[in-house]
């Protein structure tokens, strides 16, 4: 059976690289019919919080990654590494050691003076264990190192990057565990994918010098090796490493912003993974069947905003279309206090509009482009009507105005909305040749007062759903501006 881990550590919020890290773990498991552990990894006593690990739960889970078991949390776990320890210390493949920090940062000052590579040099590997231990038990403090037999050729064969080989000269006898009871990552990674009976160890790129060493630690037991597969790193557009400076990196961050979890969970898949016939928009099941780690890419994998702007963009565009209700409910948490809900029936209305079918990248786009009609017009000066490309001079703008005023008072407003948006259309279309003008001299001066933005949806959309009342004020008020 097939069994991965999603191990995060608790040491701030859901971080999006963690997140991809869990869902390929996710994806992998899902596709294999294996099973899924969480386990908070969370020894770093000063840094580690619940309320992290619960922050990183609820989001894996908001974004459809879910577990088989956990969570297990490390630092319920101290007895058991305890024990182990304990073996170790029995093999002798582990040492006590009692080198003060004074002689270690003396030591390896010389060793950098000298432009040796620093290791420890081995004076307490050959201490009686015997005696170690009655000092340890008198009181003395010690930290506990690994027995590291050199000349050993560390090879895995890494799933995604092939035949990786260390050779075990570059490690020393490194530290496992401060005190018995307060064990390294390394160390704690080990005796937990061990008795957890994880066969695949699916995770970032930066751990890959941690694998050597945990190797080392496997051998030290006499336990089998799982699978490794090392995920490219995530790095920002200008190919440095992801980094808060240039990208949001939490996913609360993302959702705030109005990303879907859905889409959010498609762009990551597609950090570093493609699929083979080149599709983009995947659902969280077509993921779990098309995914395979052969696929996953070497090299540094591009977070790339505009692509997540572009697949939100189409989620929200097909929630729209396909149930504008469960849409809005859905999402009624993220607009409350954003727009007017009361006016539901209007919202639904506009945002199934063709003239706004995929306007929306992200629900904050809502948000801004449903503001014009429910809330006063920003200030604005007059040049934005006097549009200098159209030719539209204060005279013809007044005459515009003076016109489009009398059409639509005139007009029938009491008939469909489809036919409201005709009749307006060809009220105000008509005032072209009546006038003799150019569209742009009419139209520009007509959605300028209407949108008070140089964007907006065009002007017969903005009509109908401002109302008569409304448009015939904002047209008004443009005209008293000239
Ligand atoms: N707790 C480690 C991290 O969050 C997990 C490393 C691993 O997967 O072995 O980076």
């Amino acid at each position: 059976m097939i069994r991965v881990r999603i191990p995060p550590s608790p040491t701030g919020l859901l971080h999006i690289g963690t997140a991809r890290t869990a869902l390929y773990n996710y994806l992998f498991a899902r596709h294999e019919k294996g099973q899924i552990v969480f386990r908070s990894e969370d020894t770093d006593k000063e840094r580690s919080k619940k309320e992290y690990e619960d922050d990183i739960v609820h989001g894996l889970n908001l974004l459809g990654i879910t577990w088989d078991e956990g969570p297990y949390r490390q630092s319920e776990r101290t007895e058991n590494y305890k024990k182990y320890l304990k073996e170790l210390l029995k093999k002798n493949t582990a040492y006590y050691c009692f080198c003060s920090k004074e002689r270690l940062d003396k030591m390896r000052e010389e060793q950098t003076a000298k432009k040796f590579p620093t290791r420890y040099d081995g004076a307490c590997s050959t201490l009686d264990p015997k005696a170690s231990a009655a000092r340890v038990k008198a009181g003395e403090s010690a930290v506990i190192r690994l027995r590291v037999i050199q000349d050993q050729e560390l090879r895995f064969k890494d799933l995604i990057r092939g035949e990786t080989v260390f050779s075990s000269k570059e490690f020393d006898d490194f530290v496992i565990a401060r005190r018995l009871d307060d064990c390294l990552y390394n160390f704690t990674v080990v005796v937990d994918d061990h008795d957890m009976k994880i066969t695949h160890v699916i995770r970032g790129e930066d751990h890959i010098s941690n694998t050597p060493k945990q190797i080392l630690i496997y051998r030290a037991f006499g336990w089998d090796i799982p699978e490794f597969a090392h995920l490219p790193l995530i790095l920002n557009e200008d190919r440095t490493k992801m980094s808060k400076r240039k990208n949001k990196v939490s996913l609360n961050d993302y959702l705030a912003e109005g990303y879907l979890p859905e889409a959010i969970v498609n762009f990551l898949a597609l950090v570093g993974w493609s699929h083979p016939e080149g599709k983009e928009i995947l659902s969280m099941d077509e993921l779990i069947v098309a995914f395979d780690l052969s696929r996953v890419h070497h090299g540094g994998a591009i977070f790339d905003i505009k692509k997540l702007d572009w697949i939100n963009g189409e989620y929200i565009k097909k929630a729209i279309q396909e149930d504008v209700d469960g849409f809005f409910k859905k999402y009624f948490k993220f607009f409350e206090g954003k727009i007017p809900t009361q006016n539901t029936d209007l919202i639904k209305k506009i945002l199934k509009d063709p003239d706004f079918e995929g306007r929306f990248k992200k629900l904050s786009d809502i948000a801004s482009e449903l503001r014009v009609f429910f809330e006063a017009l920003p200030a604005y000066s007059p040049s934005l009507i006097l549009n200098e490309k159209f030719k539209v001079t204060p005279e013809i703008a007044k005459t515009v105005f003076q016109k489009a005023i009398e059409a639509v008072r005139d007009i029938d407003w009491d008939v469909g909305d489809s036919a409201k948006t005709k009749v307006l259309s060809d009220a105000m279309m008509a005032l072209v040749p009546a006038l003799g003008l150019k569209n742009g001299q009419v139209l520009w001066p007509i959605r300028a007062a209407l949108s008070g933005a140089e964007r907006s949806p065009n002007f017969a959309t903005l009509m109908v759903y401002l109302g008569k009342e409304e448009t015939l004020k904002r047209l008004e008020f443009a005209l008293g501006k000239l």
